[in-house]
């Protein structure tokens, strides 16, 4: 028997703390008492703090991230419509594939792993091109450990008089990483619950603009279970159209608040330092990782390169079994190659550091010669002066 807790460093389910656990066990309960308003008119208005999204609307289904990729093309888009997509890992490119499936005529570029968006490419494509309609970012692709930068995106989009919907996958960056729905023209933002939002999957979030809420009222693609209309009809008075998961909503009210006490901008500062702290050590170690520039560091997930011969997967199978601590494996084009230390949501610098200590043993259990301590070493180096600087600050 294996006692003491298993650590959890996969980007995402992420680990759900106590009080958040708590919130969410809970007797089952009528999901159209008369003051079930109370509970959900607060929760859309205060996730709007997190997307920051002052006009338009948060919509919340019950469902997973992949479910509001479907909500947002079906409600906001034509069949046959032209959308601008890069594909650059494994979840751009599954909305890339899906987009197809969904009857979008899809312009995919297709960038190497380990790069984000291609802005400009996107901006000559949007000048010779004034027939589309959206334009998809991935903010933070997953499987790569890359953020793309959407506000330089939606300048494209304006610099090429573009008046396309702007799309963006934030499910592992919206509640962890700078997101600014309003600032950045964002039409469609995309979460789920089981990332930075530290809850069970199951909640799917979109924040939609004012002008997609418009374009979702003119379009005709068929749409049921997601169909904007009746969600907001429902969510107007502080219900939903179906059954929604009670438990899941208690539990967000529990982590919107855990976000806030701690002040939106701190939860992003937090994770750029606990992200850097983990690529010290990565670069303690004398691996590479998978993002191939700094301007596209993710501070959620890191992907770490593994030197020729060793399998990612290995390295994973050892640290859960032996070390009962979960990675990411690659996932697509770089299923073997990489492995992933997901450090976003409930994660703080003692937890990072137990990540790269289990990371260590399990790489030097599968045969890359790190040396034991190094990667651990330098990120407290950089913990501790990052902190003290903090505090000096303050
Ligand atoms: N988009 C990104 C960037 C993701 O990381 C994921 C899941 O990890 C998804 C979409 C799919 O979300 P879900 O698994 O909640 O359907």
């Amino acid at each position: 028997m294996k006692i003491g807790t298993t650590h959890l460093f996969v980007p995402g389910p992420t680990t759900v703390p106590e009080v958040v656990r708590r919130a969410m066990n809970i007797p089952m309960e009528d999901h159209r008492a008369p003051d079930l308003p109370d509970l959900v008119l607060d929760l859309l208005a205060d996730l709007r703090r997190v997307f920051r999204l002052r006009e338009g609307r948060v919509l919340l289904y019950p469902g997973s991230g992949t479910g509001a990729w479907e909500a947002a093309i079906t409600n906001c888009l034509d069949r046959g419509d032209r959308v601008l997509m890069a594909r650059h890992g494994h979840f751009s490119h599954l909305w890339v594939e899906m987009a197809r499936r969904l009857g979008l005529d899809v312009v995919c570029h297709d960038v190497a792993w380990g790069e984000g968006v291609p802005v400009e490419t996107f901006e000559q494509a949007l000048r010779a091109d004034p027939s589309i309609k959206a334009v998809f970012v991935t903010h933070n692709e997953t499987a790569t450990g890359v953020t793309s930068d959407v506000r330089a995106v939606r300048r494209a989009m304006d610099a090429a008089g573009s008046d396309a919907l702007l799309c963006v996958d934030g499910v592992s960056s919206i509640g962890s990483l700078d997101f600014r729905q309003d600032d950045w023209g964002v039409d469609v933002a995309v979460a789920g619950s089981q990332k930075g939002f530290m809850l069970p999957a199951g909640l799917a979030m979109l924040g939609v603009s004012e002008k997609a809420l418009a374009a979702a009222e003119r379009t005709t693609t068929e749409r049921s279970y997601f169909a904007f209309r009746e969600m907001i009809a429902a969510n107007e008075v502080g219900y939903f159209p179906y059954t929604p998961p009670m438990p899941l909503l208690h539990g967000l009210r529990a982590s919107l608040d855990r976000l806030f006490e701690e002040g939106m901008d701190d939860v992003v500062a937090r994770h750029h330092r606990l992200g850097e702290g983990v690529r010290q050590g990565v670069k303690a170690w004398g691996l590479e990782l998978c993002a191939t520039s700094p301007r596209w560091y993710s501070d959620t997930v890191t992907a770490v390169r593994l030197p020729g011969g060793v399998d990612g997967a290995l390295v994973c199978k050892i640290a859960y079994h032996r070390y009962r601590t979960s990675f990411g494996g690659g996932l697509g084009q770089v299923a073997g190659k990489v492995f992933r230390i997901g450090h976003l949501g409930d994660v703080n610098e003692v937890s990072c550091l137990g990540a790269l200590a289990a990371a260590e043993m399990a790489l030097l259990d599968a045969g890359v010669p790190v040396e034991a301590g190094s990667g651990v070493a330098a990120a407290q180096a950089y913990y501790r002066q990052a902190l003290l600087a903090e505090e000096e600050a303050a």
